[in-house]
């Protein structure tokens, strides 16, 4: 099978425009109906010549946090037993939570690389307030703006790594 790397978190972190940005290049490359698989939840992507597959968790997403909450250990499980590369999403703008906390501990305990990411850092000044992630006892996570793609190349840099 392929590398497939799954990208997990919280409803409204950023996850399916880092998916949609991901997809992105290799439909304008090789897809001419572009637009098309945007809402799909499965995708081709590559990175240097390396191929992988992407998966946007947001397909289990219900919306609301609080039904969320309920439904984490499905989702993180199916991306655990599927991925060869896992992404966690948080983001700056809303910080440090509760539910962060619980995705991480349960990706801890998997044998799979987990990429801690902080979206939403859209400019310098948002380097310094990302540095709270570090509370969840972390040695490493990669600032993003899934919004601009800044960022993304060295996130990819390492994952490719790993296949
Ligand atoms: P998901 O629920 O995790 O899939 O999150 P979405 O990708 O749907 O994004 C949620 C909201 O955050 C949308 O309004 C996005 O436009 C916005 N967003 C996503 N990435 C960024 C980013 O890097 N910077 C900023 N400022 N907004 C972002
Ligand atoms: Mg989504």
């Amino acid at each position: 099978m392929s590398n497939i790397v799954a990208i997990v978190g919280r409803p409204n972190v950023g996850k399916s425009t880092l998916f949609n940005r991901l997809l992105e290049r290799r439909e304008a490359i090789v897809d001419s109906t572009a637009g098309v698989t945007r809402d799909r939840h499965y995708g081709k992507s590559d990175w240097n010549g390396v191929d992988f597959t992407v998966i946007d968790t947001g397909g289990y997403d219900v919306g609301t946090e609080d039904i969320f909450e309920q439904e984490i250990r499905k989702q993180v499980q199916l991306a655990v037993d599927e991925a060869t590369s896992i992404i966690f999403m948080m983001n700056v703008e809303e910080g440090l939570t509760d539910t962060d906390y619980e995705i991480y501990e349960l990706l801890r305990r998997s044998n799979k690389p987990v990429y801690i990411v902080i979206n939403k850092v859209d400019s310098a000044k948002e380097e310094l307030p990302a540095t709270e992630f570090y509370q969840l006892g972390i040695e490493k996570y990669y600032t993003l703006s899934s919004a601009t793609g800044s960022g993304t190349g060295d996130l990819l840099d390492d994952i490719v790594k790993d296949f």
